[in-house]
């Protein structure tokens, strides 16, 4: 059976999805044995062009935040026939566009100062806000049992259902205590689960890194920290660390009681 082509792209990203399949050391033969690689500049000695492979798969890591990436995406569109944005950057904007908040020309005066005007940069987007994508693996970074189970399924032609009950119902088949117990903020109940729960699983709130879980009740989250007395005055940042290119003016004013 021929092998499926499967190429690994990353733009505006600090390449910590790709590094997660890097990581699978015991499963990388497993994955080289169903499918073939044909672009991964992270694992690669490979030095001509870097988006002008044919793929039937392309795994775009990183979000567009450049006229580079821009380019270089609808290049991989054209010559993929299936994308997949990979990890949050790609997925939502992730930690990218937190800068999209504080304004674009601040963010890159405060990172470059008198450089600033050498550089370009524009706000942070998900992939899917300039080439139609097929599928998303979600998270900061992607959880690794879900990237294989991705691969190997695509491998077959199949496809992965994206998970979509919130991180709160992993984390009680967990049993795992409740952070909101300890009086600190959890985003567990609005974002979408598939990562086994696991900040909460070490005591940590969720972040949100995963997005909004579909049908997230961002009224009720609200409610929620009201009845709990917990002060909404850190969620703005909260959400942002992941979300600030996810929700719509609606939704954060949904959520936070200003957009
Ligand atoms: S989603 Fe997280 S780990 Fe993946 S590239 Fe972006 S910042 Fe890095
Ligand atoms: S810790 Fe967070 S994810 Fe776990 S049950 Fe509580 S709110 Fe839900
Ligand atoms: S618990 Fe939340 S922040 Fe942690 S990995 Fe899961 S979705 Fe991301």
């Amino acid at each position: 059976m021929k092998k499926l082509r499967v190429a690994f792209y990353s733009f505006t990203s600090c390449e910590g999805c790709q590094l997660t399949l890097l990581e699978c050391e015991d499963r990388l033969l497993d994955v080289l044995g169903a499918v073939e690689i044909v672009r991964f500049r992270e694992a690669s000695s490979y030095e001509g062009g870097e988006f002008d492979a044919d793929a039937d798969i392309a795994f775009v890591e990183g979000s567009i935040s450049t006229v580079h990436d821009e380019s270089a995406a609808r290049t991989v569109r054209s010559r993929s026939k299936k994308l997949v944005a990979f990890g949050a950057c790609a997925d939502i904007g992730g930690v990218n566009a937190i800068k999209n908040r504080e304004g674009v020309e601040t963010a890159r005066e405060r990172v470059y100062g008198p450089a600033a005007a050498w550089i370009h940069s524009s706000a942070a987007r998900p992939l899917s806000a300039v080439v139609p994508v097929d599928a998303a693996l979600h998270g900061c970074p992607v959880d690794k049992d879900e990237l294989i189970r991705f691969i190997f399924a695509a491998a077959v032609g199949a496809k992965l259902p994206d998970p979509a009950a919130p991180v709160c119902f992993e984390c009680k088949l967990r049993q795992t205590a409740c952070v909101f117990q300890k009086g600190e903020v959890c985003l567990g109940p609005i974002t979408r689960g598939g990562c086994k729960a696991i900040c909460p699983a070490f005591g940590s709130g969720c972040d949100g890194c995963r997005g909004l879980a579909p049908d997230a009740n961002l009224l009720l989250m609200r409610r929620l920290l009201k009845e709990r007395g917990l002060d909404g005055s850190d969620l703005a940042r909260r959400v942002d660390l992941f979300n600030a290119a996810a929700l719509t003016e609606d939704q954060r004013r949904e959520l936070i009681g200003h957009a």
